[in-house]
């Protein structure tokens, strides 16, 4: 079967590889044929050669985090033939730390958690791949066209988790958020903000484009300033975009008992000449919180699948900016401008 793979730490070993092995039986009881697979920076990130791992004693790795596929067997009757599902990315560390030995494999403590496509598991990017009952995540029908947001909108669904965790320390009523960057992830932020009637503030550089309109489509408001330039003080800040300047405005700007949540992974090695008394000064005279979030455990998927589910289907489509056929999968990781969410096809 096809599987689209790289060496990792090898710049540009991106190949389709014909004749890779069906998924072993160990890999979990669930046969699944795949669907599409989303593209993100980190699947970039791997191609650079900057990050990613292999399985142990292997070459290559099947790259693919962002799941959807088709159930074509399910002997445990945990899901039925046909049904949409998706596979969690994370698995947790075999010690296990405290955190993975309760599931809570998005907040592993020793480092030893493995992902799919991403570090020491086969990813989804290829056409038949299997997965545990417990790694399996159920999609209602009508998310066919879209269930590979899944992931990405599993990653914010914990954020906005952590967020009002953080929130409920003391008495909170917010009404204002900010989400810096009107990528996937921005988007999707920003759309559980709509879900929850605040009142939502997108920032980002892009004048053209659908990003404007799909904020606006939200009943958002679309921000192209810097973000000292607002005039208003965020209750949340998500920030989306990693970039430096961007992340320590945020900070800056966060109104009294503010949280800014950090989902940007920035590349390091910049420096930035910056006042850090004023800043801690700001924080703690204004009891404000800045968290870093990444990965989501089987809690924060269902509340994604909910959250998608509940969304206008063809706004979540317009994320979705190409979708390429398997045979062209070096097109699909060529990112351009105009992306927002590039899928990788594998039914056509
Ligand atoms: C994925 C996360 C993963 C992280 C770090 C992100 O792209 O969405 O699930 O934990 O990369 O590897």
């Amino acid at each position: 079967m096809r599987a689209v793979t790289v060496a990792p730490g090898v710049p540009d070993s991106l190949r389709l590889i014909e004749e890779w092995p069906e998924p072993a039986t160990e890999e979990g009881a669930i046969l699944v044929e795949a669907l599409a697979v989303g593209i993100c920076g980190t699947d970039h990130e791997i191609i650079a050669g900057a990050y990613g791992e292999a399985p142990p004693g292997q070459e290559r790795l099947v790259l693919g985090h962002e799941s959807l596929g088709r159930v074509l067997q399910d002997p445990t009757g945990t899901l039925q033939p046909g049904d949409l599902v998706a596979g969690i990315v994370r698995h947790p560390d075999p010690v296990p730390c405290p955190n993975c030995a309760v599931d809570e494999w998005d907040m592993c403590r020793n480092g030893q958690y493995t992902e799919h496509g991403i570090k020491a598991l086969p990813g989804f990017a290829r056409e038949r791949w299997r997965v545990q009952p417990k790694f399996a995540v159920g999609l209602d029908p009508v998310l066919a066209p879209v269930g590979m947001l899944l992931e990405p909108a599993s990653v914010v669904a914990k954020a906005w988790d952590h967020i009002e965790r953080i929130g409920n320390r003391a008495e909170w009523k917010p009404h204002s958020v900010l989400v810096t960057g009107a990528g996937p992830i921005g988007l999707l932020a920003a759309l559980l903000a709509t879900q929850r009637g605040l009142s939502v503030h997108v920032l980002d550089r892009a004048t053209t484009g659908p990003k404007p309109e799909l904020v606006r489509a939200l009943g958002a408001t679309y921000h192209t300033s810097s973000v000292s330039e607002l005039d208003f003080a965020p209750d949340v800040v998500v920030e989306c975009t990693g970039a430096p300047s961007v992340v320590l405005g945020t900070m800056c700007k966060a109104g009294a008992s503010g949280i800014v949540c950090l989902t940007g992974v920035s590349s390091g090695g910049r420096t930035i000449d910056f006042d850090a008394g004023a800043l801690n000064r700001e924080l703690v005279l204004e009891n404000t919180v800045v968290f870093g979030s990444v990965n989501a455990n089987r809690r924060h998927w269902e509340l994604a699948a909910e959250a998608l589910a509940r969304a206008d289907q063809s706004w979540l489509s317009a994320l979705i900016t190409r979708r390429v056929p398997v045979s062209s999968y070096a097109e699909a990781y060529t990112s351009t401008a105009a992306d927002i969410k590039v899928v990788l096809d594998f039914e056509r």
